[in-house]
């Protein structure tokens, strides 16, 4: 079988090695004569399973003690609410930056909980860019500062994090979190859907601080509850078994690739690649981020009209290149280029473009 270049936003492109293992644990996981899918969230295997890959992301991102990694359901949506849920009193007023769809969703899931100061936008701009440190207004008595770092649909990302001083920042990481190398002790709480860059939907990634579990009110129900959620080691119910053990194996594939250092120097090159075919051209094929604020992991284009866009996907489509369409919201052409898609990917795609243009 040929297997596609995969340029789709997510789900996603997915490590080839962590595909044929899992293929392999379908039938028999690790000798137990049973299938991954069939043994229980209790069992000694799982456990090893859930707890190895909380080990590997702790070691990769140098994950300090005083934070808890957690595994979720409910994607990154049920994060909106759950933060606001959890850390925002009714009395209280948490900062938002807003860069886009998935921001403003944060936002809307805060407003039912309590009051959302927008300490910046940049939708007057249709979210071309991210707002510059000097253009974001922090409140010093907000009971936290939510940003999102990459912004999938408008090929946006914060190039440095901002800093919120003693309020605690929490970061919506779903489309470039293990992309490049990290400082968690930046944040009080980081969060990403996996389906991107760290294994199949259904489960959500989340980095907590642990002095933020204190805030954690008991009415809320135990399932979006952090402290009673994370008390029991993620299994309060049972767990996404397999996503979790498809996460491990990505992560696993990410150490013995090198680690977030050579993972980062990819997506560099891949990044580089296609805005320097884009500055080249760019008539032709015009970068619609700003190039202040241009995403490594989705790269955001317009071909001169809509006839081309067409038959650009169409003849990358024959050539085995997909999921390049633009988001619906925005059209034009998107290209996500997440930790597992080759830089060799990446160079085959380039090629067609330029091949492409000169056609046209
Ligand atoms: N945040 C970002 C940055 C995203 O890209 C997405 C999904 N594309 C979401 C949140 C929503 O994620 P989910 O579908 O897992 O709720």
């Amino acid at each position: 079988m040929a297997r596609k270049y995969n340029f789709n936003p997510g789900p996603a492109v997915l490590p080839l090695s962590a595909l044929e293992t899992a293929a392999k644990a379908l039938i028999d996981f690790q000798g137990t004569g049973m299938g991954i899918l069939e043994v229980s969230h209790r069992s000694k295997e799982f456990t090893e399973v859930i707890e190895g890959a909380t080990e590997r992301l702790r070691r990769l991102l140098s994950v300090p003690d005083e934070y808890e990694i957690g595994y979720f359901q409910g994607g990154a949506n049920l994060q909106f609410n759950m933060i606001a849920m959890n850390f925002l009193p009714a009395d209280a007023v948490a900062d938002y930056v807003d860069t886009g769809t998935w921001s403003s969703r944060a936002i809307q899931a805060a407003e039912l909980v309590g009051k959302v100061h927008l300490a910046g936008s940049s939708k007057d701009e249709k979210y071309r860019r991210i707002p510059r440190p000097e253009e974001i207004q922090w409140r010093a008595d907000a009971a936290y500062a939510h940003i999102t770092s990459n912004n999938t649909i408008y090929g946006t990302q914060y190039q440095a994090f901002p800093d919120t001083g003693k309020v605690p920042l929490i970061c919506d990481m779903s489309s470039d979190f293990l992309s490049r190398r990290l400082d968690v002790s930046r944040f009080a709480m980081i969060y990403a859907g996996a389906q991107k860059n760290v294994g199949p939907a259904g489960v959500t990634l989340a980095i907590l601080r642990k002095d933020m579990l204190e805030r954690c009110p008991d009415g809320l129900p135990p399932m979006l509850n952090y402290a009673k959620f994370l008390a029991k080691k993620s299994t309060y119910n049972t767990p996404p078994v397999f996503a979790i053990y498809m996460v491990g194996l990505v992560l696993q594939w990410v150490e013995d690739n090198g680690g977030l250092e050579v993972v980062e120097q990819n997506n560099d090159r891949k990044a580089s690649l296609l805005y320097g075919i884009m500055d080249d051209d760019p008539d032709f094929f015009r970068g619609t981020a700003a190039a202040d604020s241009r995403s490594k992991m989705n790269v955001t284009m317009r071909l001169p009209d809509e006839d081309m866009e067409k038959a650009f996907l169409a003849e990358a489509a024959d050539r085995g290149f997909v999921g390049l369409k633009g988001h619906r919201s925005v059209g034009g052409i998107r290209v996500s280029i997440y930790n597992a898609m080759s830089v060799e990917g990446v160079e085959k795609l380039v090629d067609f473009m330029k091949a492409f243009r000169k056609n046209h």
